[in-house]
């Protein structure tokens, strides 16, 4: 069906055709109303649909209760790393943060600025070998009582992911940066407090981000803050104390639906898990590449390579683009090469870069 580029780009990302065609017609005329998805009052039937049915669809995909609420918000992720210390960290308290990459790292710098004396917590750390690998367990280390343990669940820039959740000491509830993974695999929410993910990556359009958080945690806002900045704001208000992101809502809905359309969460995980190792088999059959992320890390979104030489890497990447092989080029700030091949990146294009994988190193090898 599709004579599109196969789009590698870490996000904003590729979303499922269908999705497209849906919001296509949406931007036109909004189910029949005669008025287009854009141009509606936030305010009106239509729109009321297309939030509840948004959350309704979030809720039934992963299995979320009605004691969590189901927020849409703007400012992305990092947004969130202010918002989450700002609302819960009390000056005299701590958190634990696991730092796993420059994501992660923003978060800490973000709650850094809360914290009192006693400061943020790094819990574990791969910094000292460039973020190739996620922690262990055992090499954690807990503070005495944090309020809560931030982790980045997929480490979109080098390529890392979490297996599973970290521990939680017991005065402390998990809150998750998962911008770029999540609804990418069956997710247990109620082992969290707080979730959080820009829409980009894994979801829709960029503008939105999706809250999920234990609605008990609203009663436990540690400081006075402007009202957009609070959490029960927007609880208290279905996402609608302001105008909100409509698009970017109808779009994430309509994301939710195709997922489950798909078999869900589970089916979205085996497909994920059977793209990904097309790739890593490819890459480590050849002995030409380098991944660059640690066996027992490597991520299911994100897959980072690397040629013998930054020449060859930019070659790669020229050459690839002119294949229709388009946003291999690693983040600015490590180098290499990536293949961001989120929920909705077709088998196909991680076969067709595969193939052009052996050519280019039976041709550069
Ligand atoms: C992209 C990304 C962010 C930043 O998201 P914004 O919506 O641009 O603020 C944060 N965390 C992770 C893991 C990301 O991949």
């Amino acid at each position: 069906m599709t004579d599109r580029t196969f789009n590698f780009s870490a996000g904003p990302a590729v979303l499922p055709e269908e999705v497209l065609r849906e919001a296509q017609e949406a931007l036109w005329d909004l189910e029949g109303s005669g008025i287009g998805i854009l141009e509606h009052s936030h305010r009106g039937g239509p729109f009321d649909r297309v939030i509840a049915e948004a959350e309704a669809d979030c809720r039934s995909l992963a299995g979320i209760p009605e004691d969590y609420a189901v927020l849409f918000l703007q400012g992305g992720a990092s947004t969130q790393f202010a918002m989450l210390p700002a609302n819960f960290l009390p000056d005299s308290g701590t958190a634990d943060y696991w730092l796993t990459g420059s994501w992660s790292k923003k978060a800490l710098k973000e709650a850094q600025h809360y914290a009192g004396r006693a400061g943020v917590h790094v819990a574990a750390s791969s910094e000292a070998t460039g973020f190739d690998r996620i922690p262990r367990q055992d090499e954690a280390q807990a503070s005495e009582a944090p309020v809560y343990v931030h982790f980045t669940s997929n480490n979109t820039i080098v390529g890392t992911q979490f297996q599973s959740e970290p521990e939680v000491p017991a005065s402390a509830w998990l809150a998750c940066d998962a911008s770029s993974d999540l609804f990418s695999r069956p997710i247990d929410p109620t082992r969290y407090g707080l979730l959080y993910a820009g829409a980009q990556k894994n979801l829709g359009p960029a503008g939105v981000t999706l809250v999920i958080l234990r609605r008990e945690l609203l009663e436990c806002q540690v400081r006075a803050l402007p009202t957009m900045l609070r959490y029960a704001t927007h609880a208290e208000k279905g996402s609608r104390f302001n105008t909100p992101p409509t698009f970017g809502i109808y779009v994430m809905g309509r994301v939710f639906k195709w997922i489950q359309a798909q078999g869900g969460l589970a089916a979205m995980a085996r497909r994920n898990q059977e793209k990904a190792e097309l790739l890593y088999q490819c890459l480590e059959d050849l002995d030409f590449y380098h991944c660059t992320a640690g066996e027992g890390s490597r991520s299911l979104m994100n897959v980072t390579f690397r040629t013998p030489s930054p020449e060859l890497d930019e070659r790669f990447v020229a050459e690839a683009s002119q294949q229709g092989l388009a946003g291999l080029k690693g983040h600015r700030s490590v180098g290499g090469m990536r293949a961001s091949i989120y929920n909705a990146f077709p088998r196909a294009g991680c076969e067709a870069l595969a193939a052009f994988l052996r050519d280019f190193a039976s041709h550069n090898g």
